[in-house]
């Protein structure tokens, strides 16, 4: 399984195993057994622990049953679309420090990579992958409660169907879906996001 990630998400890393990992515990917790079962995601963080998250429960943008919280937690809540019962997964604090030590080095070194000769970058990126690699096995041998806190939540927010009502922006036009227009304008509107360049 995990050479099949590898070609999903590029490397196997310690984020992006305990996303695989927090998912499996979601499923167990939540009693899904079929794979037709929906779930839906919603990662409080946007780094590679979502693509194990992705990769374990199906879930996808295209799919409507990721939702990305943007509010920097090292959490991700999974909910049973037939009944809405809900969970929300934490890594605990712990185990999020060594995994961030891990996302630190390599931060460096891809910061460095650049000025590094072809000898110094293979030699970097080996202590990288070994450093990565212990911090995985670490994480591989423990158990979910060891690594995870789990709370039955309840979603406030109702999940919705695609909305299909649009209307055009009235400053450039755009086809928007309408409950994003504000007064009639788009967001980008009204705090734009890039500049067109001509
Ligand atoms: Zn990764
Ligand atoms: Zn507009």
């Amino acid at each position: 399984m995990f050479m099949d990630f590898k070609e999903f998400h590029g490397h196997i890393c310690p984020m992006s195993v305990l996303g695989i990992k927090m998912s499996n515990y979601a499923l167990k917790l939540l009693d899904v057994e079929t794979e037709k079962e929906r779930i839906i995601a919603i990662p409080e963080i946007r780094n590679c622990m979502v693509d194990g998250i992705q990769w374990i429960v199906g879930a996808t943008f295209g799919k409507t049953n990721l939702i990305f919280r943007d509010i920097g937690k090292y959490a991700c809540v999974f909910s049973r679309e037939k009944d809405g019962r809900s969970i929300r997964i934490k890594i605990k604090d712990d185990i999020v420090e060594r995994s961030l030590e891990y996302g630190r080095k390599a931060q460096l070194i891809r910061e460095r990579l650049s000025e590094m000769d072809e000898e110094e970058k293979k030699w970097e990126l080996e202590l990288l992958f070994r450093n990565g690699k212990k911090i995985v096995d670490y994480i591989e041998k423990k158990s979910y409660e060891d690594l995870f806190d789990v709370k039955e939540v309840e979603l406030i927010l109702k999940m919705e169907e695609e909305p299909l009502n649009v209307k055009r922006c009235k400053k450039c036009g755009d086809i928007t879906l309408k409950e994003k227009l504000i007064d009639d304008q788009c967001e980008d509107c009204l705090e734009p996001f890039y500049f067109i360049r001509d």
